[in-house]
């Protein structure tokens, strides 16, 4: 049954049922986007998000999709346009790392998977969103947003080359597909969070890592997913209307 989404702009959001990807779809709601609430397993925290956001009157659909499984994909696409209607957006949010590890260490199932979910399903979410938004294919234009990292940069030393080696694909991948869409209505940002207070620490086994490393951000401390979702919310929106290909450091100044 459709969800009564009317005229609003239409917006998917990858790994939003927690961190920086739920802070990014609460404020696109509160902005006047119909929101799918991406996830990968953890349906208790994307219901959670949803209803946050149904509560203030938005409109909101929570979809599990592995975003590294092609067909979830092209799934959680259609439900989108079944449900909520003609995309207008999408925010390439979902994003993984595994245990902190020097790169001797490290196996090819592990690096496979980190570049699968942060690489792959990066791409083929934006297939998905500029088979839909380009005025090539007969769409309206629209907007994408892929977070990276502070990582592709820095390169993450003994903890995990892998992944910021993935997030610097992410920012070959932006400027590409910016160029390659341009003139087709869609511009493609990216977003470079340095450290933030979510979840994904603890998944690298040091769950305290923003407070132990405050001390080499120039600003003295780590930052929040509001901070970042506010600058993502602002690639979207048509005050970034001359802006594409770019990338915004969100991070204290590192
Ligand atoms: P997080 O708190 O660990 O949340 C990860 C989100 O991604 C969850 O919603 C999770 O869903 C979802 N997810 C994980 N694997 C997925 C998959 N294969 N398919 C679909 N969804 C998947 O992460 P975060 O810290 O908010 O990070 C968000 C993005 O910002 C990532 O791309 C990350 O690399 C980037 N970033 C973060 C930081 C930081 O310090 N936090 C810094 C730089 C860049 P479930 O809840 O269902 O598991």
């Amino acid at each position: 049954m459709p969800f009564p989404s009317g005229e609003k702009k239409v917006l998917i959001v990858t790994g939003a049922s927690r961190g920086i990807g739920a802070a990014v779809a609460r404020l696109a709601a509160q902005d006047g986007y119909a929101v799918c609430v991406g996830y990968l397993g953890n349906s208790a925290a994307a219901d959670a998000v949803v209803a946050s956001i149904v509560d203030r009157g938005g409109v909101a659909l929570a979809v599990q999709a592995d975003v590294a499984v092609e067909r979830d994909v092209v799934r959680l696409f259609g439900e989108v346009d079944a449900s909520l209607g003609k995309l207008t957006a999408l925010v390439n949010n979902a994003g993984i790392l595994e245990r902190q590890s020097r790169v001797e260490d490290m196996d090819a199932a592990r690096i496979g998977r980190v570049f699968a979910t942060n690489v792959i399903g990066s791409f083929i979410c934006a297939r998905e969103a500029v088979r839909r938004m380009s005025i090539r294919h007969g769409g309206a234009g629209g907007a994408i947003v892929n977070l990276s990292s502070r990582a592709s940069r820095l390169g993450s030393p003994g903890e995990y080359v892998d992944y910021a080696a993935s997030k610097a694909a992410i920012d070959t991948f932006t400027i590409g597909l910016a160029k390659e869409v341009a003139a087709e209505g869609i511009r493609v940002n990216a977003v470079s969070p340095g450290i933030i207070y979510t979840d994904i620490h603890a998944s690298g086994g040091d769950p305290d890592r923003v407070d132990r490393m405050k001390d080499v951000v120039p600003m003295k401390r780590g930052g929040t997913a509001d901070e970042v979702a506010r600058a993502v919310l602002w690639l979207l929106s048509d005050d970034a209307s001359y802006t594409t290909g770019a990338s915004i450091d969100v991070a204290g100044g590192r």
